[in-house]
């Protein structure tokens, strides 16, 4: 079994803010290390000395300082200015404390390419850092001028041959280059000085523009960054498990989010790297979702209360303590909580403010959580009413374990006095499909790695589609059993002040077993349904081989469809219910695995020329 170390450390350059506002994010984030990055110490008003005394006093080690650059293969007049500044450094460093810099490859025009020499350099400046108790970590930046490979660095190292320099192996300067790294395991691990660690979705771009705008946390994106890591414990690494990610949303994100995130990943990739004997206990089993619970007002709650009542729902709880509805049909569920304090200006809003999901053992869903630091959310509950431990996603979405009884009723049911009706039913509604959250923009990322290592579900579907106010990204997520599906989006780029569609739209699928039978029941309560345009249906005539009755049925109802090579999806929509929340109702047929994708820039496009006419525009 490999061994991990067990140092925790992370680049200063991963958070936003002052020097402090990032010593201090690490800090509590639980990092025992960081990396001092010299543009954050130099941007810092606060003097070395102040600095490694702010780090003392959090707990936290100076463990590298970063970067040197342009060192090794200078010509040799400029060689002089490269050791004046590199014992400039050196001075600097002795006063914050820092027992090792990393010096990364040249990439100065005038570099020469000799290895000779630039042995001869690094020997040189390592044997001044020596002389200060200083050790040299030598890094191949995957775009250096002549040294840009793991084992160019591992060569020139070898032959300066000073008990002082070592290598800093970066996970995505190897991984970005090439998926042949196993050959790091036969490395001498005290020659490995330094371990970083990146992530990146694979792009097909230049690299040092890959590097800078999207390097992510491990298990975020789509690089081997377990069997990386392991090759480099396996060397017999020692020193610290060190993030460094760079990305166009760390720069201005809110740096104590991205240091429990950047937490998070290191504790995903420990647990993977020492799989299965990791220190995480597998995820419960999920068996779908148990309740979707809306946060409504004045204006909205009466709302959604005709649309549940118009898609079969029935009335059939009233909790006992707080001012919630429980609507149902199936294995459907619909909480409805006016309780939530809104902020002024809100009114006629609702939103999804939690869910629930089915957990073999919710005990064990809450104990996982909180090993992900997703720690529980404080509850208020009397005396008598069901214990739920919720945790919140990176969103704020409540998300609670549960196990919901048989016909019998009980368990959390229990909180609800009963209001003698039965759940509805005659729709061929079942239960919920799916759930679809729009993420803020900061957050999709973490949203993606927070559900898979803590609800243990894993990536479905994963898109990039034109829609009409903008590109959006989508992810679909799911358990082992397909019944617990989440789908989360975001727009690729920060919205602008212009953004007149449904902003941060949020919406619940329900599953029908006969998506006619639904809209039947739908228009004899008088439901008006999103309506589709026909350029839509002219579109899907002359691109698919639909039955007519089929598509003259989709046609009348507004229905949207979509296939693969599996089978059929079916959909309807309803219009926008608050300011941001609708339904779906989608057929799955035969063994249709996606979620309607290509279908959301014209169901966007309906609902923003819907509610155009509802404001009397055209
Ligand atoms: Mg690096």
């Amino acid at each position: 079994m490999t061994d991990v170390p067990a140092g925790r450390s992370i680049a200063t350059v991963c958070l936003s803010g002052t020097l402090e506002d990032r010593l201090d994010a690490a800090a509590r984030a639980g990092f025992d290390s960081v990396e001092i990055f010299e543009g954050d110490l130099v941007a810092s008003a606060s003097r070395p000395a102040d600095i490694r005394s702010r780090a003392a006093d959090l707990g936290l080690a100076l463990a590298l300082y970063q970067p040197f650059r342009d060192a090794e293969g200078a010509p040799p007049s400029r060689f002089e200015s490269v050791r004046r500044r590199f014992a400039a450094k050196l001075g600097l460093m002795s006063e914050l404390g820092v027992p090792m810099i990393l010096i990364c490859s040249s990439v100065a025009p005038d570099t020469i390419d000799d290895d000779g020499l630039a042995a001869a350099q690094l020997g040189e400046l390592a044997g001044m850092a020596g002389e200060h108790g200083i050790r040299v970590a030598y890094e191949a930046l995957a775009w250096g001028r002549h040294v840009s490979t793991w084992q160019h660095s591992w060569d020139i190292v070898q032959r300066a041959g000073h008990p002082a320099l070592g290598l800093c192996l970066d996970s995505f300067h190897v991984l970005s280059r090439t998926s042949q790294y196993a050959d790091i395991a036969g490395l001498p691990g005290d020659r490995v000085f330094f371990l970083q660690l990146a992530d990146a979705p694979r792009l097909s771009m230049d690299v040092l523009q890959w590097s800078r705008h999207h390097r992510l946390f491990p298990m975020q994106g789509g690089f081997d960054l377990p069997g990386f890591t392991r090759a480099v414990c396996d060397s017999g690494y020692r020193g610290p498990l060190s993030l460094e990610v760079f990305n166009d949303v760390f720069r201005q994100a809110d740096p104590r989010r991205t240091a429990v995130d950047g937490m998070r990943s290191l504790v995903c990739l420990k647990d993977a790297v020492r799989a299965p004997h990791g220190p995480l206990a597998p995820p419960p089993a999920l068996s779908g979702i148990a309740f979707t619970e809306l946060a409504v007002d004045g204006e909205s709650g009466p709302e959604l209360q005709r649309w549940l009542d118009m898609l079969g729902f029935a009335h059939t709880g009233q909790h006992r303590s707080k001012p919630v509805e429980l609507w149902e049909q199936g294995k459907a569920r619909i909480l409805l909580n006016s309780g939530v304090v809104r902020r002024p200006g809100d009114s006629g809003s609702a939103a999804v403010s939690a869910f629930a999901l089915e957990s073999a053992s919710p005990a064990g869903s809450a104990r996982r959580a909180g090993q992900l630091l997703a720690g529980p959310l404080p509850r208020r509950r009397a005396g008598t009413e069901a214990d739920l431990t919720a945790v919140a996603a990176p969103d704020g979405t409540q998300v609670f374990f549960c196990r919901t009884p048989g016909s019998d009723r009980g368990g959390w049911l229990d909180d609800f006095l009963p209001c003698g009706r039965p759940p509805g039913g005659d729709t061929g509604i079942t239960g919920v499909d799916h759930l679809s959250l729009a993420q803020p923009y900061d957050r999709f990322d973490e949203a993606g790695l927070f559900y898979r290592s803590v609800l243990g579900l894993s990536n479905d579907e994963a898109a990039e589609y034109a829609a009409p106010f903008g590109l959006i990204r989508a992810l679909a997520l799911r358990d082992g059993s397909g019944l617990a599906r989440l789908a989360l989006s975001v727009p690729l780029l920060r919205r602008g002040e212009w953004a007149p569609g449904v902003t941060h739209p949020q919406h619940i699928t329900l599953a029908s077993s006969d998506i006619e039978r639904t809209a039947a029941a739908l228009e004899r309560a008088g439901a008006r349904l999103l309506p589709i345009p026909g350029n839509y249906y002219d579109d899907l005539a002359a691109r698919t081989d639909l039955e007519p009755g089929l598509l003259a049925l989709l046609r009348r109802v507004g229905g949207m469809y979509d296939e693969d090579t599996r089978g059929r999806y079916l959909q309807l929509f309803t219009p926008v219910i608050g300011s941001r929340v609708f339904f779906e109702v989608s057929q799955r047929i035969g063994g249709y695995a996606g979620y309607g994708t290509p279908n959301a820039p014209v169901r966007m496009a309906a609902h923003r020329a819907l509610a155009q006419y509802a404001a009397g525009g055209n």
